[in-house]
């Protein structure tokens, strides 16, 4: 197989860094902005940004219910920040009505760490990579409740800060804004290791949506 093929999230946010960074890496991008964008991806990423806007703006394109269903049909997934809101199971001190897309098992209570310290930097240990810790950079990020099911790969404070489950990984500060690719690299490895099932099972659940 060549260069993984990424999608990014490109409703608003921090998607360009992560274009960025994914072509540091040497994966091919694409911005998502329609449901044909999601056709033939290897990997989607979730960026920050703003998580009532990222959902309203894909409720508008009908790209919403294409990328659930994408994911939920196994479509590797690396969400920053706001994307980890879009995906979680509860969203606690969200926006009137504001709903995560119940793919990720964890509980997130959106600006969770409050006004004075709404944005920070502390360093993050992840687990499996047992080098130097991340710059961990936090802006107005959820905090993370309750995992569920949830693999936790790094806390602060006690709090998890890092979750995997599956195909799925989930980050509440922004690597995209440092310039260590170390999960970057880690997504696109991800991707690839579970590309060939994934073009099939898209192709069969995308036929009447995607033309
Ligand atoms: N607070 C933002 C939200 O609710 C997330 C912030 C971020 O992505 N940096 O979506």
């Amino acid at each position: 197989m060549g260069a993984a093929l990424i999608g990014v999230l490109a409703m608003q946010g921090a998607f360009a860094e992560h274009v960025r960074a994914l072509e540091a890496v040497g994966a091919r991008t694409r911005l998502v902005k329609t449901p044909e964008d999601l056709r033939d991806l290897d990997g989607l990423v979730l960026p920050g940004g703003e998580s009532t806007t990222m959902t309203m703006l894909m409720e508008r394109v009908g790209l919403l219910e294409p990328l659930r269903g994408a994911i939920a049909a196994g479509l590797p997934t690396l969400a920053t920040c706001a994307g980890v809101i879009v995906l979680a199971r509860e969203v606690i001190d969200g926006m009137a009505g504001q709903r995560g897309l119940g793919l990720l098992d964890i509980s997130v209570r959106r600006n969770g760490y409050g006004r004075q310290v709404e944005s920070f930097e502390a360093p993050v240990d992840v687990a499996g990579f047992n080098g130097k810790p991340f710059p961990g950079v936090f802006i107005r990020s959820p905090l993370v409740e309750s995992s569920g099911s949830a693999e936790v790969i790094a806390t602060h404070d006690g709090r998890a800060v890092a979750v995997r489950q599956g195909h799925i990984l989930a980050l509440c500060f922004h690597p995209e804004l440092t310039g260590d690719r170390r999960l970057h690299e880690e997504f696109v490895r991800m991707a690839k290791a579970s590309a060939p099932h994934l073009k099939v099972a898209h192709r069969q659940d995308y036929s009447g949506v995607v033309h």
